[in-house]
């Protein structure tokens, strides 16, 4: 056993793929979650009314192939991929006026690019100028290797590539909110390039799993990852603290102290990995980390409001996900198809909007009217409940100033879904960041 002593504050994604890297490297790690489970933001919730009891995600998620440290992560503490996931090929299958259809489910032997190539030249709902403007755009980002010297907000730059209206509002506006749950006016261009990079890249001909598959979990958020990461986290001897909120972090010559920990533990090492607005405040008594609260304080937040809405349980939609036009509701998820929750339909509203405004009550109302028009066949929902997480991820804006995990302050690091500079707020940035922090703290060890 090494005599480094780590302590991981926050148990989100980000916190339990750093405890997993350094409990595999044999060191002492002790995890503390202020929450009572470990998952962070993607956990589910006990839900209970008159009509009985179930779980509910905090937030629909989808995930996409590409994301192969989660894969990697959920495969270590016991999941395989297709008890985890149900694999779909990447559809934009958008009900209402129009009707816009990019599929990706046809020459599955393609590589990603001619797919989705091929994908844009059948999508339904655009005229054949607006796809081939589509196509010409995604082929000078390839050719450009997705990069561009000067971010912008991504609204400006589809216009300047001669994206009309309707090709904005019916296929890129609905892609980018999900992937970076924020809205187009103002979200980064180059962000939202990468996530095309990394969905679009190596995948190989003959290859039936792409990167830009979507993955839709068949198991409930808290089943999923905090569960059986707790599980092997204990037997692999992290040390985990549940209900314990770190005020504050102090350093000395011993090492680092963390105030509101039960007992007055010593650690060489701190992975600060909370959400960033709790992450600016436990860094306030650390002069050295200066620079990395400046950048956080200038970060704002954009919510996610779930709402779910139980109908009779013999309701079935014709796909487990589907795109909404036409109202505040941005996609349909069908619970009953993915995580045997018959009847259950989850509907997701990315980032702020006028939505807002409304009641609960006047949302649900709202959203029932909006799939009824979409789905004529459904009949009136038994009960719905509404989720809001104001703060569900940071804005992800252009030429945004982002920490990464190694600081200013030798032996402290931060990890987090806003840390890891390529991706948008995710679950794999979350991962990844944690892999990261390990990774670091491994070469320091080689180099000492
Ligand atoms: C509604 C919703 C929908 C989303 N949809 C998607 C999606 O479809 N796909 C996707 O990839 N991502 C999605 N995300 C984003 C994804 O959930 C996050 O990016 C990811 O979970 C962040 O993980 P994290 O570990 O960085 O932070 P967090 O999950 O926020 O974890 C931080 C942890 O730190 C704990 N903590 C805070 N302060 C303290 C303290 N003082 N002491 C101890 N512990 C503390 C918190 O309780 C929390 O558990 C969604 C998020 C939300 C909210």
């Amino acid at each position: 056993m090494h005599k480094t002593r780590i302590a991981i504050i926050g148990g989100g994604c980000a916190g339990i793929s750093a405890a997993i890297a350094m409990a595999k490297q044999g060191w002492a790690v002790s995890l503390f979650e202020a929450g009572s489970e470990l998952g962070g933001r993607a956990r589910s919730i006990a839900f209970t009314n008159a009509s009985g009891s179930t779980y509910l995600d905090n937030g629909q998620h989808i995930l996409i192939g590409a994301y192969k440290s989660t894969l990697r992560l959920l495969n270590t503490v016991g999941l395989s991929e297709k008890q985890a996931f149900l694999r779909l090929p990447f559809s934009v299958r958008m009900h209402g006026p129009g009707h816009c259809l990019l599929s990706l489910n046809t020459a599955s032997y393609l590589p990603a690019p001619l797919t989705m190539l091929l994908g844009l030249l059948a999508c339904k709902g655009l005229s054949f100028s607006e796809r081939l403007a589509s196509i010409s755009m995604m082929a000078r980002m390839a050719f450009n290797g997705y990069r561009l010297d000067h971010d912008l907000p991504l609204a400006s730059f589809l216009q300047d590539q001669n994206q009309s209206n309707k090709a904005i509002q019916l296929l890129w506006e609905p892609i980018s909110l999900a992937a970076l749950n924020t809205p187009i006016q103002v979200a980064s261009t180059k962000v939202f390039l990468n996530v095309l990079k990394d969905t679009m890249a190596s995948t190989t001909w003959f290859s039936l799993k792409k990167n830009n598959d979507f993955l839709l979990a068949k198991l409930d958020l808290s089943k999923l990852i905090g569960d059986p990461a707790s599980v092997y986290l204990r037997q692999h001897g992290v040390r985990i603290k549940l209900k314990q909120r770190i005020k504050g972090i102090s350093k000395s010559d011993l090492g680092f102290q963390l105030s509101g920990e039960e007992e007055a533990a010593v650690y060489s090492h701190v992975v600060l990995a909370t959400a960033p607005h709790n992450a600016n405040q436990l860094m306030a008594g650390l002069s050295e980390l200066h620079a990395e609260r400046m950048a956080l304080a200038s970060f704002d937040y954009q919510p996610i409001v779930t709402l779910y809405l139980q109908y009779p349980t013999h309701t079935k939609l014709r796909l487990p996900m589907i795109g909404l036009t036409n109202g505040a509701g941005q996609w349909v998820f069908d619970r009953g198809q993915l995580c045997q929750q018959h009847g259950l339909l989850a509907v997701v509203i990315s980032g702020a909007g006028s939505h807002q405004n409304l009641s609960q009550e006047q949302l649900a109302e709202a959203v029932t009217a909006q799939l009824k028009q979409a789905f004529p066949e459904l009949s009136e929902p038994l009960w719905h409940k509404v989720i809001t997480e104001k703060r569900a991820t940071y804005a992800c804006k252009p030429d945004l100033t982002r920490p990464l995990q190694q600081t200013a302050l030798p032996n402290f690091y931060l990890a987090g879904d806003y840390c890891y500079a390529d991706y948008p707020a995710t679950i794999e940035g979350a991962v990844r960041s944690g892999l990261i922090c390990a990774e670091l703290i491994q070469a320091s060890h080689e180099v000492g």
